[in-house]
C-alpha cells in the first residue's frame, strides 16, 4: 500500500477513437429498449464470479476477504441520490485491467457492430439491438458512471469514472474486498430506471437464468430496504426442462452466446450413464458475426460440477458445428483440470463424439419437420456444416444428407436424397457445377446441354465445396460427376421434346476445323472436340476426365497452392453458327489462312466464359479489334 497522500493523483485517459464513436451514439440514442444496459451488466458480473470461481479452484486463497466465498450480485437503487449500483464479489479490476476494458474496444462483437456502423442514427440505434455493446450500453441511461474494483489477491482499489465523453479517469479508491461496484447516475430522461416495480420486471427478466444469486434494494429517504432476490441462482441447464420457459432459454441463450436473435434450436439434455453430463446448446438464428473466421473455434462453454472451465476448447465440439452456443457441464472431469488437460482429454473426447451424434441427430428431425426453417438454417450455417463432410471421416454420408444445394430444378434448396428422386431413367450420376459465386455458377455454358435435356445440376458457390467433393466421389452408390470434366454423357439420357434440333455441321468439315485448330493452338490446349454440352454458346472448356476441375484449380492458383495448371480440352458446339461457318471454310483449301488469330479468339473466349484470366489481355484486345475491322470494313 502506498504512504498517505493529500492529494489524490487523478489520472486522465482519453478513450480509443472507436469508443469515442459509440459513446456518441449511445448518449445520443432513444433507443426503445434501452434496459439491455441491465442485462450487459448482470451478464459482466455473472462472469467475473464464473472466472474468479474457477481461479478458485487452484488458488483458493483468493475468496479469503472481506467479499466471503459466497459469490453473489447485489444492486441497490438509490432515490436520493438518483442512481443504480450494481455490486458483484467476482474476479474485479485493476488499474490496467480498467483501462484496457473500459477504454478500448476489446472484444471483437464490439469491433464488428462498429463496423456495421453506417452513419444513419436509426440504422444504427437497432445494431445496438443486435449486438449489445457490453459495458458502454451504460450511456444510454447515466450521465456519469463510476466503476469502484478490486481484484481478487490484489490490496488496491481503484476508481474509473466517465461522464460518457472523449475521456475517463482513473485513481486510486477505498474498497474493503475484492469485486466490481458499478454506479450509474441516471439521467433525467431515464428516471424510470429508478423506480422500483420497473426494475424488478427488468432484472428479473435478465437475471432468471443466471447462476448467481441477485438481490435489489431499494434506498429512499434515508433509509434502506431489506434486499429481495430476485433469481433461483441455479444454473439454468440444472434445472428440469418443464420448469423453463421459452423466455428463459432464450435469455439464457443472449447471456452464454453473447447472441441478441432467437435461437433456431434449443437443444437440453442430460446424458446418464458411463460418463455424466448435462448440455443446453443453441443453434442461432443470425450468424454470429465470427463464423468465417480462420481460427474455426467453438465458443461453447465448458463446464465441470456448475464450475466455469473454458470458453475455448477446441476438443468439445467439431469445428463445423463451431455456430452453437451454449454450456456442456461434466460432473466426470476433475475440477481442478487445466486448460491444458483438456487436450486429448479421453472423456471430453466421448462427450464430443456423444454430442455430435445428437446435433446431427437434432438436425435430421428439423430437416424432416420443418423444410421452410431448415432452409433458413441452411442458408446461414450450411458451408459451414458442409466443412464436416470433408473434415469428419465416420459422418461424411450423414452430414451429406443433411446438406442442401442450389440446382437447376428447384428455387430453393434441394437434399441429393431429392436429387435422386427426380433422375432421369438412363442418368446414372449426379451432376454438378462449382464456381465462386451462384449468379456466375447459373451462367456457365456448360448447363446448356443440361438444361436442354431437363438434366438437373446442382450448382455449388462455397469454397469448401470444391474440397469435399475431392474426398467425396460418390453418394448412394451414384458417381457425383462435375459437368465441367470429362467427356459429356449427355447422348445416353433420352432427349426431352423440347431439344432444339439444329443441324451440325458435316462431319468431315468439322473434323478439318478440329484438326487446324490443333495445329494453330498447340500446348494451349489438352484437345479440341465436339461436345453437346452445348446449345446456344459455340465454344467452352473443360478438364479431362484425370485433371483437377476447373474451379478448384483457380481457388488454388488464387492461394498461389498451384503453379502450374493442367491445359484444357476446347469443346466446339457442332451446332453453332460461327462453328459451321468455320467448318465449311476448313474445308476449302486455303479457306483458314486467318485461323490462327481465330483459334485464340475462340480460345479466349471459352476462359472468359469460364472466368478464367485471359494470359495476355493486350494481345486478345488487338485480335478482336481486327476482327471488328474485317466485319466493318
Ligand atoms: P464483454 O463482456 O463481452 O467482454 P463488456 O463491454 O461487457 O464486453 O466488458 C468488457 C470487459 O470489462 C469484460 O470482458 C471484463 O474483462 C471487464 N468487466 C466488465 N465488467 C466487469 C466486472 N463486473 N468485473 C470484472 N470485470 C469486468
Ligand atoms: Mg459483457
Amino acid at each position: 500500500m502506498s504512504a498517505s497522500t493529500d492529494e489524490v493523483a487523478v489520472e486522465r485517459h482519453g478513450f480509443q477513437a472507436e469508443v469515442s464513436r459509440l459513446l456518441h451514439l449511445m448518449v445520443h440514442s432513444v433507443y426503445s429498449e434501452r434496459e439491455v444496459f441491465l442485462r450487459e451488466l448482470i451478464s459482466n458480473a455473472s462472469d467475473a464470479c464464473d472466472r474468479l470461481r474457477y481461479l478458485a479452484q487452484t488458488a483458493p486463497d483468493l475468496l479469503n476477504d472481506a467479499s466471503g466465498h459466497d459469490f453473489r450480485i447485489d444492486i441497490v437503487v438509490d432515490k436520493d441520490a438518483g442512481t443504480l449500483a450494481i455490486t458483484d464479489n467476482g474476479i474485479g479490476m485493476n488499474r490496467g485491467d480498467l483501462i484496457d476494458n473500459l477504454g478500448t474496444i476489446a472484444r471483437s462483437g464490439t469491433s464488428a457492430f462498429m463496423a456495421g456502423l453506417t452513419g444513419d442514427a436509426k440504422k444504427d440505434i437497432n445494431l445496438i439491438g443486435q449486438f449489445g455493446v457490453g459495458f458502454y450500453s451504460v450511456f444510454m441511461v447515466a450521465d456519469r458512471v463510476t466503476v469502484l474494483s478490486r481484484k481478487a489477491g490484489e490490496a488496491e482499489a481503484w476508481v474509473w469514472e466517465s461522464a460518457g465523453d472523449g475521456e475517463f479517469s482513473v485513481q486510486s479508491g477505498e474498497r474493503s474486498g475484492r469485486g466490481a461496484t458499478i454506479t450509474l447516475h441516471v439521467r433525467e430522461d431515464a428516471k424510470d430506471f429508478l423506480d422500483q416495480v420497473r426494475l424488478e420486471t427488468v432484472v428479473r427478466k435478465y437475471s432468471d437464468h443466471i447462476a448467481v444469486p441477485i438481490t435489489l434494494a431499494l434506498r429512499e429517504g434515508g433509509k434502506e430496504g431489506l434486499p429481495l432476490s430476485v433469481n433461483k441462482g441455479s444454473a439454468l441447464w440444472t434445472r428440469s426442462k418443464g420448469d423453463i420457459t421459452d423466455e428463459q432459454y432464450k435469455e439464457f441463450y443472449h447471456h452464454v452466446g453473447h447472441a441478441f436473435d432467437d435461437p433456431y434450436a434449443t437443444i437440453h439434455y442430460k446424458a446418464e450413464g458411463a460418463l455424466e453430463y448435462t448440455v443446453l446448446l443453441f443453434i442461432p438464428g443470425m450468424r454470429p458475426f465470427d463464423l468465417f473466421d480462420p481460427a474455426r473455434r467453438s465458443r461453447v462453454k465448458l463446464f465441470v460440477k456448475r464450475v466455469f472451465i473454458t470458453d475455448e476448447c477446441e476438443e468439445i465440439l467439431p469445428a463445423y458445428l463451431r455456430f452453437l452456443k451454449g454450456v456442456i457441464d461434466s460432473e466426470d472431469l476433475p475440477l481442478n483440470i487445466s486448460r491444458e488437460m483438456l487436450q486429448h482429454n479421453p472423456v471430453l473426447a466421448k462427450i464430443k463424439k456423444a454430442v455430435t451424434n445428437r446435433i446431427l441427430g437434432e438436425l435430421k428431425k428439423k430437416a424432416e419437420a420443418d423444410a421452410a426453417g431448415y432452409a433458413n438454417f441452411i442458408e446461414l450455417f450450411g458451408a459451414v456444416l458442409k466443412e464436416g463432410i470433408y473434415e469428419d471421416h465416420d459422418r461424411r454420408a450423414e452430414i451429406l444428407r443433411l446438406a442442401r444445394f442450389r440446382s437447376t430444378a428447384v428455387d430453393g434448396w434441394t437434399s441429393l436424397d431429392d436429387y435422386i428422386a427426380r433422375m432421369k431413367p438412363q442418368q446414372t450420376a449426379i451432376y454438378y457445377l462449382t464456381g465462386d459465386d451462384l449468379d456466375a455458377v447459373k451462367r456457365s455454358p456448360h448447363l446448356e446441354g443440361f438444361k436442354a435435356r431437363g438434366v438437373e445440376v446442382l450448382l455449388m458457390s462455397d469454397p469448401v465445396d470444391d474440397f469435399w467433393l475431392t474426398v467425396m466421389p460418390d453418394y448412394e452408390g451414384k458417381p457425383l460427376r462435375s459437368v465441367t470434366r470429362g467427356a459429356s454423357d449427355l447422348q445416353n439420357i433420352a432427349a426431352t421434346e423440347n431439344e432444339k434440333q439444329e443441324s451440325a455441321a458435316p462431319e468431315g468439315e468439322l473434323s478439318a476445323l478440329i484438326a487446324a485448330l490443333k495445329e494453330n493452338l498447340k500446348e494451349a490446349v489438352k484437345d479440341v472436340r465436339a461436345t453437346d454440352r452445348l446449345t446456344d454458346s459455340a465454344v467452352c472448356l473443360v478438364a479431362d476426365e484425370g485433371d483437377m476441375d476447373m474451379h478448384i484449380a483457380r481457388l488454388l492458383r488464387q492461394n498461389k497452392q498451384l503453379m502450374k495448371d493442367a491445359p484444357r480440352i476446347l469443346e466446339l458446339n457442332p451446332q453453332h453458327p460461327l462453328i459451321k461457318a468455320l467448318s465449311a471454310r476448313a474445308a476449302t483449301p486455303g479457306g483458314l489462312d486467318a485461323l490462327a488469330d481465330i483459334a485464340l479468339l475462340l480460345l479466349d473466349q471459352a476462359r472468359l466464359l469460364e472466368g478464367e484470366p485471359i494470359p495476355d489481355p493486350s494481345a486478345f484486345a488487338k485480335r478482336l479489334s481486327d476482327a471488328l475491322m474485317r466485319a466493318v470494313g
